[in-house]
């Protein structure tokens, strides 16, 4: 197909077909096409995020939150059920507003440390409209200490919040043994594999799958981690706020 296509929701639909055998209802392309405009409407005053060109917000924002919970090109079979996942350093909602969408019937929860994108993801919540989803304002050091939210998802995402290791501190308190932890990535090198392999350990958790696609229109390469939590996590992580950052596993 054509790749100069891709500006539109229906060009986008076909190369959602295309790579993830999948394709939005009506009504799922109607929330997705409003998550746009009101991302677009809220950019003008408050910092959101860089990708506001249909197409780059077509193919880096949505393409890619789903396609990160479609390993192989296929959705998770956990999104099938019910279950409960969780967006940590959600922005504007990515990857988890797109998620919601799809999955109507799962709960998504968005964390984010920053109010504006908080209070974004809220009116988002109420304009689109979306049931099943929720956010918290908190830090995820924080939050994976607290009972209410401890090893309580099937599923956490996390994208362009920290290095994988420092990701996998937040995600995986926060999931079920059993859970999987999703970590998008742009590259991936032989270190970075390494030090997450060194992580997950101490986490209670191994690497399931890396892996590697291109992006359907300007072919950027991206990765996603997988890792599967296999022992509960040790109460001791994650460490206090900023110690993850300033100290790494
Ligand atoms: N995930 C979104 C995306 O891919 O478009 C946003 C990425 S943005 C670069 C990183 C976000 O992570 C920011 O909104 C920031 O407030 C949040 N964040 C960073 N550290 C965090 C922490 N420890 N707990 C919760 N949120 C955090």
């Amino acid at each position: 197909m054509d790749r100069e296509s891709g500006g539109t929701l229906p060009e986008m639909a076909e190369i959602w077909q295309e790579t993830l055998n999948w394709q939005p209802t009506i009504e799922q392309g109607n929330q997705l096409q409003k998550l746009y405009d009101l991302i677009v409407l809220a950019n003008r005053q408050i910092n959101l995020t860089r990708i506001t060109e249909p197409k780059e917000f077509w193919e880096k924002h949505l393409w890619d939150s789903l396609r990160g919970v479609a390993p192989q090109q296929h959705f998770l079979p956990e999104l099938n059920a019910a279950g409960s996942i969780i967006d940590i350093g959600s922005g504007a909602g990515f990857p988890g507003l797109p998620i919601g969408i799809v999955f109507p019937h799962y709960q998504v929860t968005l964390l984010d440390s920053t109010r504006k994108k908080v209070n974004f993801i809220n009116s988002a919540i109420e304009k689109l409209p979306l049931s099943n989803a929720t956010t918290i304002l908190g830090r995820a050091e924080e939050i994976g200490q607290d009972t209410p939210y401890r090893e309580k998802y099937n599923l956490a995402v996390i994208r362009a919040v920290a290095s994988a290791s420092i990701c996998s501190e937040y995600a995986l308190p926060l999931i079920k043994k059993g859970g999987l932890a999703i970590i998008y990535r742009g590259t991936w090198t032989q270190e970075e594999n390494q030090n997450l392999e060194h992580t997950a350990n101490i986490l209670g958790a191994r690497i399931e799958l890396i892996e590697r696609f291109t992006t359907p229109l300007t072919k950027s390469v991206r990765h996603c981690v997988y890792l599967r939590k296999v022992l509960h996590t040790p109460i001791s992580f994650p460490r206090p706020v900023g110690v993850p950052t300033q100290n790494p596993l």
